[in-house]
């Protein structure tokens, strides 16, 4: 790529065209190592000191030198004419120029005073005219502590105004695109609360801002007096950039949830940035410019690296953020092939990393537009997972709530089954207590109550006699010559005979009559409301019933007969129970005395013994 190094003494024809003219090829440098030379020494310097410039864009790379640069341009037409030289690397920290115009020096550089210019511009904008058929010598002194690259192109003062409004649209619209970009990341940020948006606009941002200082527009528009800041905020901006890259690249690639490498080597070229930040307020200007070109290096490098191996691990982000790394790389690719001559100069190839940073961060753009693509679909996956989830909460609530129904109906109906068993137990109980009660009133024998009910039946219906005034009756019953009965059959047919008689005596029996066992062969009946015709009519019905009915028992036809005692009255208060037991058994007694077989009224006989 090198071009021929010998001095080449010939003038260049200025031909107004709409194609900027370079000025490289057409010139000749001294470098002066110490920078102490005069124009009067480099005036008088030998022919055989000045070499051909090797570039086309005259660029010497890092150095201190000062370098001299020479060219004679040549006006072939007839007329006067207007051009400018266009120096396009506002960084240069110095250039002075001869032979402009008459004895004038251009002094200019981004180490002086912006208003020290000729041309208020971002850019060094060096303006002479040339009289019909001149021919002139400018000379230049270029020394700067960055990159000693002239870039310098010559066009018509025409072709320069022309170029500059398309420049300027050009330019305008970048940065409102970075504003735009910033602005919107910011907002989305503020809105989501996703920190990549933040790193995002931080990133392009102070890219913009970088890109500002780079282009001249900095010096120009926001601090046209602060030298010493203007130097270091190249590389300082440089620095900030990279740092809100590396936040934002170890966001969106999702860093931190992979294996710890990528946080550790994130952090290191975290802390990398911010000691170039630190480099660029402090340390030489050169060091830290240099500091922030390797860490920018070493930063495209791991990020590609990065990127790529997150792209293989299936993480589809990395694959628009690949994209974006490769459109900026591939950018400044081109801009260094047409910088070294390699591809044609023109307008896409001078913008080309613009460009290609435009495109880059329009692609990370869309990555982070995609991240909220992938968090709707997230989010609705998580929905439907929720529905489902909630779905099956509720069923398995429903089934819980089944089961409990089941289990209190269970309990329910066991429970109504054992107060049913309890209470029917309770009611078996009392009806026992009853049948109890009721046993314990009737003699086991013949079924009949026993005479412990006639005690307390005969008190209360003798109460009763008495209060209403009505008569009462009490007939005492003896089976006669029972004795023999036993002694002849047996105790059994006794028994028999027993029973057979008191279930005669029963039948007789009406509502309001008490029949008792008197005891042994002994019967007593209590009638309420009967007179002494009523009992002695009842008397002789069972005395006639027992006689005309002998025990059936066994094939035996056993006879039997009663004695009856009778004793009715209508009671007064002085009446007592064993009164009426007294007078009836009496009566008994009569009737055994008399024969047997007979009712006797106690009446009748107190008749006959008065
Ligand atoms: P009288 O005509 O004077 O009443 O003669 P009697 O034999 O019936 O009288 P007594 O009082 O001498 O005898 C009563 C008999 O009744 C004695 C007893 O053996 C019998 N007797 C009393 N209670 C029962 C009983 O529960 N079963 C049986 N089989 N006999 C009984
Ligand atoms: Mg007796
Ligand atoms: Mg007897």
């Amino acid at each position: 790529m090198l071009l021929p190094t010998l001095a080449q003494a010939t003038s260049l024809p200025l031909i107004a065209s709409n194609s900027p003219q370079l000025l490289g090829p057409s010139m000749q440098v001294w470098a002066d190592p110490d920078g102490l030379a005069d124009i009067h020494s480099v005036r008088q310097l030998p022919e055989s000191a000045w070499q051909a410039v090797a570039r086309r864009d005259a660029s010497f790379g890092y150095s201190k030198h000062a370098y001299w640069l020479r060219a004679t341009l040549h006006n072939p037409s007839n007329q006067a004419i207007k051009w400018v030289l266009l120096i396009a690397n506002p960084l240069l920290d110095t250039l002075d120029a001869y032979g402009l115009d008459g004895d004038r020096v251009y002094k200019s550089g981004d180490q002086r005073p912006f208003h020290q210019r000729w041309i208020d511009h971002r850019q060094l904008v060096l303006p002479f005219s040339l009289a019909a058929g001149e021919e002139r010598q400018l000379i230049l002194r270029m020394q700067t502590d960055g990159s000693a690259n002239l870039s310098a192109s010559l066009m018509s003062e025409q072709a320069f105004i022309h170029h500059e409004q398309l420049m300027l649209l050009l330019q305008g619209l970048f940065f409102g695109a970075l504003l735009v970009m910033t602005v919107y990341n910011l907002s989305i940020f503020t809105i989501t609360r996703d920190r990549n948006y933040l790193w995002y606009s931080l990133f392009v941002a102070s890219f913009g801002v970088y890109q500002f200082i780079q282009l001249g527009f900095a010096l120009q528009w926001l601090w046209p007096n602060s030298l010493a800041w203007h130097q270091l905020s190249f590389p300082f901006s440089s620095a900030l950039a990279t740092l809100f890259g590396i936040f934002f690249t170890y966001g969106i690639l999702d860093l931190k949830n992979q294996h710890p490498a990528y946080t550790w080597i994130s952090r290191t070229l975290l802390s990398c940035s911010l000691l170039v930040m630190a480099l660029a307020l402090t340390a030489p200007y050169q060091v830290a410019l240099f500091g922030s070109f390797a860490l920018l290096i070493v930063c495209a490098v791991i990020g590609c690296i990065i990127t790529v191996l997150r792209w293989r691990a299936g993480y589809a982000q990395a694959k628009l953020f690949a994209l974006g790394w490769s459109a900026l790389i591939f950018a400044s690719l081109f801009s260094v092939l047409s910088g070294t001559g390699v591809i044609a100069n023109s307008l896409l190839t001078l913008h080309a990393q613009q460009i290609g940073s435009l495109i880059e961060l329009v692609i990370f753009s869309i990555a982070l537009g995609s991240r909220i693509r992938q968090a709707q679909s997230d989010y609705q996956l998580a929905q439907v997972r929720l529905f489902a989830k909630e779905h099956q909460l509720r069923m398995e609530q429903a089934k819980s709530l089944n089961l409990q129904r089941q289990i209190n109906e269970g309990l329910e109906a066991r429970v109504q089954e054992r107060t049913a068993s309890l209470e029917q137990a309770l009611q078996e109980l009392s009806t026992a207590n009853q049948q109890l009660a009721e046993l314990s009133r009737r003699d086991n024998l013949t079924g009949l109550f026993n005479r412990q009910v006639l005690n307390e039946e005969l008190e209360r219906m003798l109460a009763q006699a008495k209060r209403s005034r009505q008569p009462i009756a009490m007939l005492m019953m003896d089976l006669d010559h029972f004795k023999q009965v036993n002694d002849q059959y047996g105790h059994l047919i006794g028994d028999a005979c027993l029973q057979h008689a008191a279930q005669r005596m029963q039948q007789r029996m009406r509502g309001n009559d008490l029949l008792v066992r008197f005891g042994g062969e002994e019967f007593a009946v209590v009638l309420g409301d009967t007179d002494q015709v009523g009992a002695m009519d009842l008397a002789e019905q069972l005395r006639d019933d027992v006689a005309t009915h002998p025990c059936l028992h066994k094939g035996l036809s056993i006879g039997l007969s009663l004695s009856i005692g009778v004793y009715a009255l209508i009671p007064d208060a002085k009446c007592n129970r064993e009164q009426l037991l007294r007078h009836a058994d009496h009566a008994l007694y009569q009737a055994k005395a008399a024969g047997r077989n007979q009712v006797i009224s106690y009446e009748s006989n107190a008749l006959g013994d008065a």
